[in-house]
């Protein structure tokens, strides 16, 4: 059940992250919410207690590690401990390999992987002592199905579907209780498509959007779902988008 839950939310300054943390304080969950960008972290917090929800929040680059370990202590201090985690910071800087966009390359290497196995670090001790927890990660459709100016994007969607995958069978082997939940959405519209820089993919991605996407407020509905459900039962994976995008 979400209610009392002590969720911390990578990434949660705007689009999939915020829908999240507005839904999940709305339901009763504290959340913790990190991202870079402080004004939009204080703003949502401050809408969240309005709502009579409760919010903590910390600039938090999730490709810092020390970072990561802060924003787990700060949920501990405010509200005792860390029942989940949705590792859900990213960025989408797409491009075809032959324009050579290695700066992109890095940056997505950095925060779609490296930042996730950040998160992980900073909270599994917490987990595996406590004997229970719940991971829940953005990765994309893009971590199911090569297309075209996704070599790099894509492969990292792929490395977190990989990751949670093993994760999950690792933890039922091992007992700890840590459930898993992997979530590809298709085309939400968020910021996201301001990190592209190649103008062609830019423009392509646009058009499509443009046409398909849909609120994020559906991808919270599913991480809603995912903790909402009891101790010993879990959905790990979740392909959600809009219905007429083929
Ligand atoms: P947004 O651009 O709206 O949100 C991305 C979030 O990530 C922001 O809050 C941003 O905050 C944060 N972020 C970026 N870099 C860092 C960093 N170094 N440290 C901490 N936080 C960071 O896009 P979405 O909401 O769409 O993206 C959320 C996730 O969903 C991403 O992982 C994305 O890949 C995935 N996704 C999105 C899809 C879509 O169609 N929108 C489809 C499939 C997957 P700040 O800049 O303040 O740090």
């Amino acid at each position: 059940m979400i209610k009392d839950k002590v969720v911390i939310i990578t990434g949660a300054s705007s689009g999939i992250g915020e829908a999240t943390a507005r839904l999940l304080a709305n339901k009763g969950a504290k959340v913790v919410l990190g991202a870079r960008r402080d004004d939009k972290l204080k703003a949502l917090a401050a809408e969240i207690a309005r709502e009579g929800g409760q919010a903590v929040y910390q600039v938090l680059d999730v490709t810092k590690r020390s970072d990561n370990d802060d924003i787990v202590k700060l949920a501990k201090e405010s509200f005792g401990s860390v029942d989940a985690i949705f590792l859900n910071a990213g960025l989408m800087p797409s491009s075809p390999v032959s324009a050579l966009k290695t700066d992109d390359w890095d940056k997505m290497v950095d925060v779609n992987i490296k930042g996730v196995l950040n998160g992980i670090a900073a909270v599994m001790p917490t987990f595996i002592a406590r004997k229970s927890g719940h991971v829940i990660a953005t990765s994309s459709v893009a971590g199911l199905k090569a297309y075209p100016n996704g070599a790099v994007y894509g492969g990292t969607k792929w490395f977190v579907r990989n990751f949670m995958e093993v994760l999950r069978m690792e933890s039922a082997m091992e007992g700890t209780n840590i459930r898993t939940a992997t979530i590809y959405p298709a085309a939400i519209n968020t910021e996201l498509l301001d990190t592209i820089t190649d103008k062609q993919a830019s423009e392509a991605m646009r058009g499509l959007y443009a046409k398909f996407g849909i609120s994020p407020d559906r991808i919270a509905d599913v991480v809603a779902f995912a903790l909402d459900l009891p101790a010993d039962t879990t959905v790990n994976e979740f392909t959600v988008g809009p219905a007429n995008q083929p």
